[in-house]
């Protein structure tokens, strides 16, 4: 049997690093770099 997480199943993956992020981070806890979001709704500048 696997038992995970709720939060490891939707991890998301670092396109710098290759680190797995949970979505709930912004930026990856590895190298720092900003998170791709799935919506893109901060089009702030
Ligand atoms: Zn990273």
């Amino acid at each position: 049997m696997c038992f995970r997480p709720p939060s490891a199943a939707k991890a998301v993956k670092c396109t710098s690093c290759g680190m797995l992020n949970p979505p709930t981070l912004e930026k990856c806890k590895k190298c720092g770099v900003d998170m791709p979001k799935a919506k893109d709704e901060t089009k702030e500048k």
